[in-house]
């Protein structure tokens, strides 16, 4: 599958035009950079059980949860040798070279600001932070990664002893609400809104694309398949994303 040189172009030219442009990312991002995603066939939650990874089972039982969880990242991220990819990076330069305002990315993995991106709102949390419990600091996960990993179950905060929890969005628990009402905002301001290899199917990245579309925005998607939001584009690139945002950023310079 190829995108037409001049959609590329008038895409480009939109962005160049625009005050205020926004990106969505997916798990299309991140399967790119071999990460399975959760969600698909064959994805995370058909091969562990959901119910394990729920916030009831870290509330009764956060040692296992823990122990569960290092084994569910472990295979996820392929232990740690995961990178960000080309659609990572033209996302970055996007934003180094003045032309992209925020990614607001469903990707837990944090690889966008690996490959240098500021401005990213994270709706669905970050696996590479835990959260403290009681004092609710966030520390960097890769230490108390290391504790569950070594069998000290579960980990806890180094100021007050509270039990961490994993600062992603777990079963059961709302989603940041700061994170949603930012996002909200952005989409409703921005020029251009580029949803990037998402499905489109949960909220709130179901819904974040047609505010934008209806507050003038012109709207593009980067994604092999078609989406409920499809008709609403004014530009459908149905493409891998490691193909297309490169060309995007290159066309964005010349
Ligand atoms: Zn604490």
């Amino acid at each position: 599958m190829s995108v037409d040189q001049s959609d590329v172009r008038a895409v480009a030219g939109a962005i160049r035009d625009a005050e205020t442009v926004v990106a969505l990312t997916g798990a299309g991002v991140s399967t790119a950079s071999g990460i399975p995603d959760f969600r698909g066939e064959d994805g995370i939650w058909e091969r562990h059980d959901p119910m394990d990874f729920h916030i009831d089972r870290f509330r009764s039982d956060p040692g296992g949860f823990w122990d569960d969880r290092v084994k569910l990242l472990a295979a996820a991220f392929d232990d740690g040798n995961v990178a960000p990819n080309a659609a990572h990076e033209a996302l970055a330069e996007l934003e180094s070279a003045g032309y992209l305002d925020t990614v607001v990315t469903q990707n837990i993995d944090g690889l966008h600001q690996d490959a240098g991106s500021e401005g990213v709102i994270e709706i669905h949390g970050s696996a590479a932070r835990v959260v403290c419990r009681d004092c609710s600091r966030r520390f960097d996960a890769e230490p108390a990664m290391e504790r569950a990993r070594d069998g000290d179950l579960p980990p806890t905060c180094d100021d007050c002893d509270g039990t961490l929890k994993p600062d992603t969005v777990l079963f059961g628990e709302q989603l940041p609400e700061h994170a949603l009402m930012q996002s909200q905002a952005k989409a409703e301001n921005a020029d251009v809104f580029l949803a990037v290899g998402s499905s489109l199917t949960v909220q709130p990245a179901a819904s974040l694309p047609r505010v934008a579309a209806e507050r003038g925005a012109t709207l593009v998607l980067v994604n092999l398949e078609s989406t409920p939001v499809s008709e609403r584009a004014d530009y459908d690139l149905r493409a891998d994303v490691t193909e297309a945002l490169p060309r995007l950023r290159q066309a964005v310079k010349e």
